[in-house]
């Protein structure tokens, strides 16, 4: 094979979960979203329950998570995704349920939905990309936008005396008595990555010995938004994001 003819897409070597589809991704080059998907299909078929697992996709940059894993989902109203797999997990208690959501759907339109369902200790595993802004609605500012961070409807900065302080909301969870496993992780090295994944098997196996709630935050990149190379995106994500979000375990019991 000649040089030029291994970077062709035909050629490449994927080594792909089978849990994944085909499907290319419409994720920005960079983003954080793909790097969890392959960990979540990873895990899914580590732990043989493709046929078992039923995934709920939220509204924002994730909406078309449906196209890209190969198990059954629902598609949730804007924010209503832990509502939606509380109902979910109640009429099928054998299966594992997931939610997968953005901190816009999770911490600002769905507060109510995961303070609630966090709290009843229902079985199910929560994903939560936090990347401090409205990803797919243009960059507006979130409730987990940093201080002083520019955003589309904050160009000068988030001002506290103006738009608040950014909200800790894994931080809240954690103090709820339903959840079990709350966890801080990010996918920019293959290190953190393997982490990542790790929780996302611990939050599968504590749904399976039903011992309540199970939340992953990853602190993640929206390199577009953010305006910056995905490279840029990361140191900026280890030198801000980190400090105020702080990576490790906030809760196993
Ligand atoms: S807008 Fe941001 S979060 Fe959405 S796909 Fe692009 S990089 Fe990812």
């Amino acid at each position: 094979m000649d040089v030029k003819d291994i970077i062709k897409p035909e050629n490449f070597v994927y080594g792909k979960s089978k849990v994944l589809t085909d499907t290319v991704m419409h994720y920005c080059p960079g983003c954080s979203h793909g790097v969890v998907h392959k960990l979540l299909a990873e895990v899914i078929e580590e732990m043989d329950i493709q046929d078992k697992t039923i995934g709920i996709s939220p509204v924002g940059c994730a909406v078309f998570a449906y196209k890209y894993i190969n198990i059954d989902w629902q598609q949730a109203a804007h924010g209503r995704a832990p509502a939606l797999a509380t109902a979910t997990k109640r009429l099928y208690p054998d299966k594992y349920v997931v939610a997968y959501q953005g901190d816009g759907d999770l911490a600002s339109i769905g507060t109510a939905e995961i303070i609630h369902a966090c709290n009843r200790g229902e079985n199910i595993v929560i994903i939560f990309i936090n990347n401090a802004i409205y990803g797919m609605t243009g960059g507006q500012m979130a409730p987990t936008t940093l201080l002083g961070m520019k955003t589309a409807t904050t160009p000068y900065g988030r001002r506290a005396d103006l738009n608040g302080y950014p909200l800790k909301i894994t931080e809240l969870i954690a103090q709820l008595e339903g959840t079990c496993y709350v966890t801080r992780q990010s996918v920019h090295t293959p290190a953190s990555a393997r982490k990542t994944k790790k929780a996302i098997r611990k939050a599968f196996e504590n749904s399976a010995q039903k011992k309540g709630t199970s939340l992953i935050e990853v602190v993640s990149t929206c390199n577009s938004n953010w305006k910056l190379s995905p490279v840029k995106a990361n140191e900026w994500m280890v030198e801000n994001m980190f400090p105020f979000y702080p990576l490790g375990d906030l809760k196993d019991r």
